[in-house]
């Protein structure tokens, strides 16, 4: 699974400077990002996103600001380069006082005129579109380097995990890396859960086989889940029990989020803190504890602005007190028994 996810990127990958740069000049796209109707997003985070803050959002006049990305390309030790080593609901009811299930379908904006964005596929796009894309995809990265796909073709030894949001505007294509770099598990609000296999697993994976080296848990703005761990609405299905894990970190921070009275300041904020707790649980897996008392592997807590396409570091508590109760060996030091 987590192999299969760490694939779908590649295009993003490939033409995420290009788009980078298209956004920066087309003032069309720029007012679309600001009503926030990007396609691909998941219509969940963009439902909630609409409702759940009660948006008055007017359309922001002001200019994105992107730098211009330049890749550095490297050689690695086998010789391969790679940019890195080692429905807009009008509604406005209170959210906190309505219960009632929020019917997708009324919410689901109209898809946004496929001319509109510079984007390779949209939702009228058919398998053989996709082929085509697939295809010139590898042509640029073999543009790029022909050793990168040669060398993947033998084998993967990325130097990093990347654990992220599932939303389509953030993944390690930001980084600009190539294929067979970043190592990668993404799900809605970037969740390190002890009861999650599928991240734990990751994890696991990425840690004790691959031997990355580095891991990198980003969250972002405007979190679609952020935003529904806000609200007392219900979603529905499995969405609120996937969210309890972000509403305890809500209920836990409580006093400092009250304070904070502008929605989008709360919501990052609460992605902030969501992200440090992840950061908690993942050095508390027992293949990443391990790691991290030989030194084996460094974490970084990254935030992903969407409005400008950057990240910044989150300050991580170094310490955590309780890191020999969840650090296990073949030893038996049971607290109390006398042993
Ligand atoms: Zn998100």
């Amino acid at each position: 699974m987590s192999l299969y996810m760490a694939t779908v990127p590649f295009a993003q990958q490939v033409f995420f400077f290009r788009r980078v740069k298209l956004l920066c000049v087309n003032s069309t796209v720029k007012r679309f990002l600001s009503i926030k109707s990007v396609m691909g997003g998941l219509s969940f985070e963009r439902q909630s996103t609409s409702i759940l803050k009660n948006l008055d959002n007017p359309i922001e006049q002001e200019e994105i600001k992107t730098p211009e990305p330049e890749m550095e390309v490297k050689e690695t030790v086998e010789g391969v380069p790679m940019a890195l080593s080692g429905s807009t609901s009008s509604t406005k009811s209170n959210p906190d006082t309505n219960n009632t299930v929020v019917n997708p379908e009324s919410l689901v904006p109209p898809p946004p005129p496929v001319d509109s964005v510079p984007f390779k596929l949209n939702k009228q796009s058919v398998l053989s579109d996709y082929l085509k894309q697939n295809r010139l995809a590898t042509e640029r990265i073999n543009e790029y380097s022909p050793k990168i796909i040669e060398s993947n073709g033998t084998g993967q030894q990325p130097h990093t995990l990347w654990i992220g949001c599932s939303d389509s505007r953030i993944s390690e294509a930001c980084l600009g890396v190539m294929p067979g770099e970043v190592f990668t598990h993404r799900n809605i609000c970037n969740i390190v859960n002890s009861n999650d296999f599928s991240v734990t697993g990751a994890i696991q994976f990425a840690v004790d086989v691959i031997k990355v080296k580095k891991i990198v848990v980003c969250g972002h703005t405007d979190c679609g889940g952020v935003w529904a761990a806000l609200s007392s609405k219900r979603i529905g299905g499995v969405l609120d029990l996937w969210l309890n894990p972000v509403r305890h970190v809500r209920a836990q921070n409580r006093k400092e989020l009250s304070l904070i009275k502008d929605p989008k300041e709360k919501c990052a904020t609460l992605a902030r803190l969501n992200l440090i707790n992840s950061v908690q649980q993942l050095k508390r897996h027992p293949s990443c504890l391990a790691a991290l008392k030989n030194r084996d592997v460094e974490i970084y807590g990254l935030m992903y602005d969407v409005g400008t396409g950057l990240l910044s570091e989150v300050e991580i508590p170094c310490d955590d007190e309780f890191d020999d109760v969840f650090h296990v060996g073949d030893h038996d030091d049971t607290e109390g028994s006398g042993h």
